[in-house]
């Protein structure tokens, strides 16, 4: 009997061995958390490592997202995609900022930059668009609609550890960029995150958000949260940026055996490969149509869930469809017809380094055979 599961993703770790000697210096030190060695030491190689000048690590990605939309002290209302993690709408929740969703661009599954004005109102303050599946977003066209409007942009690039367009890095776009290392993303330090900013004096300002305001032993400058990186995250993931460009390479494979054998299949479609881009392949993403695929994507899904493979509807439902969101005039379908369609027919198929080939040809199989 074969009971072996399969699972869209596996956690990266490193060899145990090689973090003991990491975790004997917190130990020694005893400096567990606030600003000690290991997190100076990994702000400054992850800087190196992204092509990005300041950077400020954060127990998580959302809570990332909720400190940089106070950190530009954002209010009123911020255009952001459906098709998104529920984390995303849910930071503008919990800064009392209301969420417009804007439909998005069938290629990418990004924000479309060409319905992003429509949106635009007297309390409109941002925008916030993710780089979906580590695809850069159309930068271009986002800034400048938030240049003529006085709009800022945060880039939710929780799937985009990494990603270069043309040679640099995507991270130093907008006002500020969201980074997720948690344990099923790319880069993991079990659970973590971070904000990319421009400037010292914004970096400075997020680490005193991050800490409760603190500023001083006796100085407290804003309405601060608790959002900081320990020691033992920053440690692992000093460690894990030594094996990032292996853990890629190995998912380039991956994704490159997919590409080959999906190319040519009645109703599924393989996302282009974007020109230019030196990807992270965090995802891999296909689109089921069933007018011309036998199965339907949930018929599909559920064929792979009988073989103990685990494949995942990112993103499925759309965040404006969760109870919170729903009512709300820009969680309408007919607003929303891209997003509709893709979030019916998405689905991520398994992608890690250590996916074994006969498992590999397994899925494949699969997709073939119910065609
Ligand atoms: C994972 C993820 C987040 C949240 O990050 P956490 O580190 O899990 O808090 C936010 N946005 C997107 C798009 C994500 O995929």
């Amino acid at each position: 009997m074969n009971d072996k599961k399969i699972y869209v993703t596996e956690p990266s770790l490193p060899p145990l061995k090689e973090f003991i000697p990491y975790l004997e210096q917190i130990w020694e030190s005893k400096w567990l958390t606030n600003n000690g060695p290991f997190h100076q030491k990994f702000e400054k190689a992850l800087c190196d490592y992204l092509g990005v000048k300041h950077i400020s690590v954060f127990a998580n990605g959302t809570l990332a997202l909720v400190t940089a939309l106070q950190a530009l002290k954002i209010t009123g209302e911020v255009i952001t995609t459906p098709f998104s993690f529920v984390a995303t709408t849910h930071a503008l929740n919990w800064n009392g900022i209301k969420p417009v969703f804007c439909d998005i661009e069938p290629e990418t599954m990004n924000l479309d930059s060409e319905k992003i004005e429509s949106h635009i109102t007297p309390q409109t303050t941002a925008i916030l668009p993710v780089h979906v599946y580590g695809n850069p977003c159309n930068m271009g066209k986002i800034e400048k609609i938030a240049d003529i409007y006085g709009l800022r942009v945060i880039y939710d690039a929780a799937h985009a550890f990494g990603v270069k367009k043309n040679g640099k890095t995507i991270l130093n776009h907008g006002d500020l960029s969201i980074l997720s290392f948690h344990a099923t993303k790319v880069f993991n330090t079990f659970e973590g995150g971070a904000i990319i900013s421009k400037n010292e004096k914004m970096k400075k300002r997020i680490d005193f958000l991050k800490n409760f305001g603190f500023a001083g032993e006796v100085t407290v400058v804003g309405p601060g949260i608790n959002a900081k990186m320990n020691e033992f995250q920053a440690a692992l993931g000093l460690l894990q940026l030594k094996h990032i460009n292996k853990e890629i390479a190995g998912r380039k494979k991956i994704a490159d055996y997919y590409r080959k054998e999906l190319n040519n299949i009645n109703g599924i479609t393989v996302l282009p490969e974007i020109e230019g881009v030196k990807h992270n392949y965090s995802y891999f993403p296909i689109l089921v149509n069933k007018e011309e695929y036998r199965n339907s994507r949930d018929e599909l899904y559920n064929i792979f869930k009988e073989k103990n493979i685990y494949v995942r509807k990112y993103f499925y439902p759309l965040i404006s469809e969760f109870p919170t969101y729903r009512g709300m005039e820009s969680a309408h379908s007919d607003n929303l017809p891209v997003a509709f369609r893709v979030s019916q027919q998405i689905l991520c198929l398994p992608i890690y380094p250590g996916l074994e080939s006969n498992d590999l040809n397994k899925i494949v199989k699969i997709i073939k055979e119910y065609q």
